[in-house]
């Protein structure tokens, strides 16, 4: 099951290399001055639109699409969906001629939800001197090149349906010949994601293994002082064992010097590491001290270069930054591919939904908001997160971030201030709309949240974070398990047996840590 799209190159009549491009909408703004003072450069891109099965009897085709028939889309309406794109553009699709189908493109499954395939199709106006509205505009396939190639902070930039539908096959960003069974995506254009099946938390299902081997073209590299230089790099193997034999392949085809940079220690970002190590142990490896501290010898025996943030890392020419962002865990670490500008943002984003930290690794509340503004300051043109689909609207999202946080914190207080004092009560209080499954990582955020309104004076003085502490153990998870149980019979049909044996489990841990404590108090 796929979403399907249909992406339009409408050439220029007056000039056959130029096609149409749209202005994308960015996403509607905050209402709050300081969000929306921060604003993602425009973004130039092919027009698109869903496109949909056939409502009723299938009528004949009042227009042709050359090729068409080479792909099988006969339940879905192209001729409608072609005529809104072109409506949309301020034409009629007899404006236009010679319809043939480009190609259809496969997105891999980063997920959640559906993948979504885009169907190209290419025409051409048959009137010349048609006039464009606004927020439109003819590009030459050089010109969108010259944009990618010459990326600055504030720059127009060229999305992903140009690059992926049009650039990419004229233009060879990489020298790496990717495995054929590969599902990939690349764009921003030289950086290949391959989401693979990982043991990462729900809803996701994979981890976007990063391959960057580029075609030495540019040289960013300069007189830069470098922590290490090779001609290709991996970032976050993290894929499950079933899948170490695709990953195996991915490494034997990479050149022998290679980069491997770990952007945190998670099992989802390094569980594919001692395959590199053994297909190529004269890879380097790059990770925090802290995120090395916590990967065992199972997974990497070898020696590796400790990095902290700011070093710069040469890949067949191409400049990469290491951006110190812990707040997930005190060791993660982000990384700025300096020719398109875009950054690998590890786990402090995810494609969809918010963030977890960690508090087990060092996650801490008051980090997270430093390292998001500090990847404000750095304006990039796409973030590219390990789990989820590349995000279009970096300064957009990274806003939506903060305030989900502070929103967050604010009603954590509020729940405080109303005189709950339990770890339990509060994320049962903030957190009552969210699946009960979700609550362990909720709580994670829970304590962080309050342990920084304690560092910001916030906490109003009769609440008791000593007393508070000692609910986040045992207190906390007993009153979960037995409030997901009671849940899970009541909505999910959860038999009376699995119950009897849950609440037994429950009663039989509580029993051993009150045991256990009061021989520890003895
Ligand atoms: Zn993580
Ligand atoms: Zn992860």
């Amino acid at each position: 099951m796929a979403n399907y799209n249909v992406a339009l190159i409408l050439k220029n009549p007056l000039n056959d290399s130029e096609f149409l491009l749209v202005k994308q909408t960015p996403p509607p703004k905050f209402n709050d001055e300081e969000y929306d003072s921060y604003v993602d450069s425009d973004l130039w891109d092919l027009p698109a639109i869903q496109l949909n099965h056939i409502q009723g009897e299938k009528s004949e085709p009042t227009i042709s699409i050359q090729g068409s028939e080479k792909i099988n889309l006969g339940k879905f309406d192209i001729e409608s969906a072609l005529n809104q794109i072109v409506e949309q553009l301020g034409f009629g699709v007899r404006d236009g001629g010679e319809w043939k189908l480009w190609k259809c493109v496969e997105e891999p499954e980063f997920g959640p939800g559906l993948t979504i395939h885009t169907v190209y199709i290419m025409g051409k106006l048959l009137d010349g001197n048609q006039i464009l509205q606004e927020g439109c505009k003819w590009m030459s396939t050089q010109s969108c090149i010259n944009c990618l190639a010459e990326v600055k902070p504030s720059t127009d930039r060229v999305g992903p349906l140009v690059v992926i539908g049009l650039l990419n096959d004229l233009v060879q960003w990489r020298k790496w010949k990717v495995p054929p069974t590969l599902s990939y995506q690349e764009y921003p254009p030289g950086v290949i994601l391959v989401p693979m099946q990982s043991r990462t938390a729900k809803p996701f299902l994979t981890t976007n293994l990063i391959v960057f081997a580029p075609d030495s073209v540019s040289d960013d590299c300069g007189n830069h002082r470098f922590v290490a230089q090779g001609e290709a790099l991996i970032v976050d193997p993290g894929c499950r064992s079933e899948f170490h034999e695709e990953l195996l392949k991915v490494v034997a085809s990479l050149p022998r010097k290679l980069i491997v940079f770990v952007t945190h220690h998670h099992r989802d970002h390094v569980d594919g590491l001692s395959i590199i190590q053994k297909c190529n142990p004269d890879a380097i490896l790059l990770a925090h001290e802290n995120t090395m501290c916590r990967i065992g010898k199972d997974d990497w025996s070898l020696g590796y270069t400790s990095v902290s943030g700011s070093e710069d890392i040469c890949v067949g020419g191409q400049r990469l930054t290491v951006v110190f962002s812990p707040g997930h865990t005190d060791g993660h670490v982000a990384l700025l591919h300096a020719s398109t500008n875009s950054l690998i943002v590890g786990d402090h984003c995810v494609g969809q939904g918010s963030a977890v930290l960690d508090i087990t690794a060092g996650g801490n509340m008051t980090d997270y908001f430093q390292s998001t503004y500090k990847f404000l300051e750095l304006s990039p043109h796409a973030l590219i997160p390990m789990h989820g689909r590349v995000n279009l609207w970096p300064k957009h999202m990274l806003c939506g971030y903060l305030k989900n946080r502070r929103a967050r914190e604010a009603a954590i207080l509020q729940a405080i201030e109303n005189g709950v004092e339990t770890l339990f009560d509060i994320v049962a209080n903030v957190y009552s709309e969210v699946p009960r499954s979700f609550w362990i990582p909720a709580a994670s955020n829970v304590r962080l949240h309050v342990d920084h309104l304690a560092d910001q004076n916030k906490l109003p003085k009769e609440f008791s974070i000593l007393k508070f502490r000692k609910t986040c153990g045992l207190h906390f998870l007993l009153r979960w398990a037995w409030t997901y149980l009671r849940f899970q019979v009541r909505y999910q049909k959860l038999s009376m047996s699995k119950l009897l044996i849950g609440g037994a489990a429950v009663a039989g841990f509580a029993v051993f840590f009150s045991i256990r404590n009061k021989l520890i108090s003895q």
